[in-house]
């Protein structure tokens, strides 16, 4: 199995409304993202898949959240834009546009300060 990994980054607001503590105000953070692509069978060049694609597809997915109140956006009208759900909103944004029979995205992980992040895969 070979497994592929890239780093993002995006600033946001969000303001999450079940928690008591601080979260539950307006604040920012400066989400970095890691991306990890899994698959078997390398092509004739060599490669799982091009970096420069993950990293334009994933680019195209953060940059709808970059510097936006992510409680506004359609994406988290429904659910609070936690690390956990933004991790899995990247998750199935990307498994959607990048998921072939050999290559399949296996983990995005949000962090969303240097000593906290959250993670979404699908358990086999
Ligand atoms: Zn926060």
């Amino acid at each position: 199995m070979y497994e592929l990994k890239i780093t993002s980054q995006f600033a946001a607001a969000h303001q999450l409304r079940e928690i008591r503590g601080g979260c539950e105000n307006l604040h920012g953070h400066n989400w970095k993202i890691e991306v990890c692509v899994q698959g078997n069978t390398l092509g004739n060049d060599g490669l799982l898949i091009d970096f420069r694609v993950i990293k334009g597809e994933t680019k195209k997915i953060i940059d709808e959240l970059d510097h936006k109140f992510l409680n506004e956006l359609a994406s988290f009208e429904n659910i609070e834009p936690s690390s956990e759900n933004i991790s899995r909103h990247i998750f199935e944004s990307l498994s959607q546009r990048l998921n072939t029979e050999n290559v399949k995205i296996s983990k995005v992980t949000a962090w969303e300060s240097d000593s906290a992040c959250a993670s979404y895969w699908i358990a086999d």
